[in-house]
């Protein structure tokens, strides 16, 4: 996976008129650059994830781009194997979109201090907590993708729901993005 250095080539930075660039613009470039990421063949670097394919892109204060991954297994570990993909075992063997982005921030020895999440499901209690941690500042997500809440099984549901109260105590922004909104 690329990284962008240049805060000019980022999907917000190539935004031509002061219109498109305010923020909500912006965010919304990031989260459809995520989107897409997510929904890339696995051999290409998107979720090999059935159903649930999410992309998560840290973004530093600058704007520029930190790290960018998807729910995924990690490097080296056989994701052809179709035991893993079974209900109770997929969870365990697929990593969240969060903890990936962390991980090659990491590797990278990025400053994830202040930075912002951008993420196409809202983080589950364990990313959370990591990225209250990790010091990010503001987790981005799609509106559509609060509005699929109703929807996910009673486990997520109420991972979600901690690590949403996880992020809100620790003072971690979270801000719901309207993909629709075309005004910008
Ligand atoms: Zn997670």
């Amino acid at each position: 996976m690329s990284q962008s250095r240049d805060a000019s080539k980022t999907p917000c930075g190539a935004l031509k008129t002061t219109r498109e660039k305010d923020h909500g613009a912006c965010d919304r470039a990031w989260l459809d650059l995520a989107i897409k990421t997510a929904n890339a063949a696995p051999e290409k670097g998107g979720s090999p994830h059935p159903r649930v394919k999410v992309g998560a892109i840290l973004v530093d204060a600058k704007g520029k781009e930190i790290a960018r991954a998807v729910n995924r297994f990690a490097t080296g570990v056989d994701r052809r194997r179709p035991e893993r993909y079974e209900n109770n075992a997929r969870s365990l063997w697929i990593n969240c979109a969060e903890q990936m982005a962390l991980a090659q921030a990491l590797r990278h020895k990025a400053d994830v201090k202040g930075a912002k999440m951008y993420v196409t499901l809202e983080p589950c209690a364990v990313c959370a907590g990591l990225l209250v941690e990790s010091g990010i500042r503001e987790v981005v997500v799609p509106l559509s993708s609060r509005r699929s809440y109703a929807k996910l099984k009673a486990k997520w549901k109420k991972s979600i729901e901690i690590g949403t109260s996880k992020l809100t105590e620790a003072g971690v922004k979270i801000t719901a993005v309207d993909m629709d909104d075309t005004r910008g």
